[in-house]
């Protein structure tokens, strides 16, 4: 080795694994004339070369000037070691050597490349329905252990040929150190059952033929994807649709589509920002605005305004919509409210209750996901996650959100659950788990839980917990400090929405007040009431309520949820002429019996805006009873839209804040929209003078507490119309603060823990 020559490491960390690093790297050093290695480890990639100073540093910086695509560099160094001779480049394995810090590579769609060769009539991997390289195709889903190499993953069991080992090691090839390589020689196995489970066949042309035959004819396939299984059918064929929905037993609630192309799209006339989202690397639900001109069957979605749609992210989706032509329906196969069917004999077992053919592939999912969901609002096309899981999960990242305490567990809500961890300085937020009062729902949390608990050494050394609940992830959270002798920390839940918000914009550190409007469903507040119209400030590491919508009678528990009409009937209790419209949706007894409970001292009070807009949903007729939830706010929304489509986004009258001043209440609002009522005002302009209020009251509350920046979360913020209107009413005035990665709704809530936490011992320090 020349004299000149020293001995450099590089350690390269972020989202750096999976994605076509290594080769990368390799193909720099031969550029160069480097010899060294490089190697995928748990805190990222790390690299060690023989060159002169200065060559060192330009292949330093030219590696992360210009890394792979899909990478997102967080840390990166390069020291002088003590010299070591290497006689050739090579990538190199190694074995854990210590805790995990590397982030986690989340799933990617197929690239543009993969399908160009899919459909290329000469290539090997013609309709090859497994067909990936370095940047794309599943990644977090097929994890067991890390590093991220073959081995630790359920590619594993499947060997490559000697053209795919060849490819896997020719560093011109794009598919040099790609770990989920495989081709039609080397195949991941591909069978289709029928309900008896005789197997139809096994053969990709032959299985294309049949399911379009079967869609067609109306049947329901069951289809394993990349997070889990997804039960499609034919999109225009309504007698499908209503099986499905007979056989999910979900009446309403409604079903996304799969297109073939983007092509088909077309009709949608889609926003850039949406055309964008739905053909990226990450390929979620978009759910866009559903026009006149569109003929989709009303079983799809209602009367909703918008429609989820997507394209084929997995090859196998690409090549039987290429095949069928039409788009499908495509929603996650479960049965009833229970996670999505990820292994095999499950779904063979259970999913012939819904689906008439079960397709099943051999490679193993370690971690199930659903879709991602996401939405931009119609005027100022603000991006709303609504649902955050494939593509999407489970990596975080804000480069200035720099945290104290570099180990916390923190274990989310009831609804729509998740947990963030935040370990050795990095953070992950789980994919969306869903509700906990299901069993297979808990089941898949502890699940998810423990895998990544394992994958990347966890050792937390706080846990943190909602403050009022004893649901799952609380018991599992307190069970873990216990049994780790480690801290617990419990945390409001609104108070860990606001937090969350906080955490997103960095504002822990802020000197400024600023006002967090916290407006969702349920959740228990500090006074044994029932949260949900929230207004909080927070200054000097502390959040205090400062206001909240006047409360109401919380009626019936869960039922009240379910049903409009009991929002609807408590908001109405004192007023005569409003009971007068709303009588006729209760039987006689029901009606007796829920006069009789409101009478009742003890009954629990709510200040939930997500009742509010329940109750005026069944005042207006919209909805009496909904089966799922936010339906009835979701037809609530429409009607404004019709109004604000009609008379443009500048339409400002509401039901006077300022006027009602002290007396603003849910029954002070009903009277009014009552007299409109009787005047006959259009439904659809009392729906946006309703919107319109809640910006006016946000507006007063802020100008009475005197910040300059507000920020919004909870469920009731994935209401897109109320998004736009407080953007077009109060960005001039305020600096508005909106989740941005996260969802507003329950999701965010482990995240906001996290962040609670960080504030809390920085308060404590203080
Ligand atoms: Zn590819
Ligand atoms: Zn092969």
């Amino acid at each position: 080795m020349k004299s000149s020559l020293k001995t450099w490491h590089i350690h390269i960390n972020g989202l750096v694994q999976g994605i076509g690093f290594r080769p990368l790297v390799y193909n720099e050093a031969l550029t160069y004339g480097l010899n060294g290695w490089v190697k995928n480890d748990n805190d990222g990639v790390h690299i060690e070369v023989n060159a002169s100073r200065e060559i060192a540093h330009i292949f330093y910086q030219s590696i992360i000037n210009n890394p792979p695509e899909r990478a997102k560099i967080t840390v990166s160094n390069i020291i002088q070691v003590p010299i070591r001779d290497y006689r050739q480049f090579e990538i190199i394995h190694d074995t854990m050597s210590e805790h995990a810090k590397v982030h986690l590579t989340p799933d990617f769609a197929t690239c543009d490349n993969c399908r160009s060769e899919m459909f290329a009539p000469k290539n090997r991997r013609k309709h090859y329905p497994f067909i990936t390289c370095s940047e794309c195709g599943p990644r977090y889903s097929i994890v067991h252990s890390l590093p991220y190499d073959r081995e630790n993953t359920s590619m594993d069991v499947f060997t490559m040929c000697e053209v795919c080992k060849s490819e896997y090691s020719d560093p011109a090839d794009r598919r040099y150190y790609a770990q989920t390589n495989s081709c039609p020689f080397c195949s991941i196995g591909l069978a289709l059952y029928n309900s008896k489970k005789k197997e139809l066949s096994n053969d990709i042309t032959t299985i294309k033929q049949i399911i379009s035959k079967k869609w067609s004819q109306g049947e329901i396939v069951a289809i394993k994807g990349i997070g889990g299984y997804l039960m499609t059918c034919c999109a225009s064929n309504a007698k499908a649709i209503a099986t499905l929905r007979v056989r999910k037993r979900r009446p309403n609630k409604p079903f996304a589509l799969m297109y073939p192309n983007l092509d088909l799209l077309d009709e949608y006339s889609l926003c850039e920002e949406e055309v964008k989202a739905i053909s990226d690397h990450v390929s979620p639900i978009v759910l866009v605005s559903k026009q006149e001109k569109i003929k989709i069957l009303e079983g799809i979605c209602d009367s909703l305004s918008r429609v989820g749609v997507m394209l084929p992210y997995a090859p196998l989706f690409e090549l039987l919509l290429d095949e069928y032509k039409k788009p499908i329906i495509a929603t996650s196969g479960n049965i009833y409210n229970a996670p999505i069917v990820f292994q095999d004999e499950k779904a063979l077992n259970e999913l012939f209750e819904i689906a008439d053919l079960v397709l099943v592939h051999n490679r193993e999912i370690v971690v199930p996901q659903d879709d991602s969901v996401v939405a931009y609002t119609s005027y100022f096309k603000k991006r709303v996650v609504f649902r955050r899981s494939r593509g999407l999960a489970p990596t975080y990242f804000n480069d200035d959100l720099k945290l104290t305490s570099n180990n916390i567990l923190a274990m989310g809500a009831f609804m729509k659950s998740t947990f963030t961890a935040c370990h050795n300085g990095n953070i992950y937020i789980s994919q969306y788990l869903g509700d906990l009062d299901d069993f297979d729902t808990q089941q898949n949390y502890l699940h998810t839980l423990n895998h990544l608990m394992r994958l990347l050494r966890l050792s937390p050394e706080k846990i943190v917990v909602d403050m009022h609940s004893d649901f799952l992830s609380t018991q599992k959270g307190k069970a873990l400090a216990l049994m780790l002798e480690i801290p617990l920390l419990e945390v409001q839940h609104h108070m860990a929405h606001f937090a969350a918000l906080i955490g997103e914009h960095n504002l822990i550190h802020t000197e400024e007040k600023v006002l967090g409007v916290v407006w969702d469903g349920t959740g228990m507040g500090n006074d044994g009431n029932i949260w949900g119209g929230e207004f909080f400030i927070y200054h000097d590491y502390q959040f205090d309520r400062c206001n909240h919508f006047p409360y109401f009678h919380h009626l019936a528990n869960d039922k009240m949820a379910k049903e409009p009409r009991l929002s609807a009937f408590a908001l109405c209790a004192d007023l005569k002429a409003v009971q007068g419209i709303i009588k006729s949706k209760f039987t006689d007894i029901e009606w007796k019996i829920y006069t009789q409970k409101l009478k009742n001292n003890n009954v629990l009070k709510t200040s939930s805006i997500g009742r509010l807009f329940d109750a005026l949903a069944s005042i207006l007729g919209l909805s009496d009873i909904q089966t799922y939830e936010g339906q009835a706010a979701g037809l609530l929304q429409v009607k404004a839209e019709e109004h604000f489509n009609e008379y443009g986004l500048d339409y400002d009258i509401s039901y006077g804040i300022k006027e009602m001043g002290s007396n603003f209440s849910g029954s002070e609002l009903l009277r009014l929209i009552q007299s409109d009522l009787r005047n006959e005002i259009d439904v659809s302009c009392i729906a946006a003078k309703f919107h319109l209020t809640l910006v006016h009251w946000i507006d007063y509350i802020a100008t009475e507490q005197q910040v300059a920046k507000i920020g919004f979360s909870g469920g009731v913020f994935q209401n897109t119309l109320l998004i736009d209107l407080v953007i077009f009413h109060l960005a001039e005035r305020y600096e508005l603060l909106f989740n941005q990665d996260l969802s507003p709704n329950d999701e965010n809530i482990s995240f906001g823990q996290l962040i609670y936490a960080e504030i809390e011992s920085i308060r404590q320090k203080i």
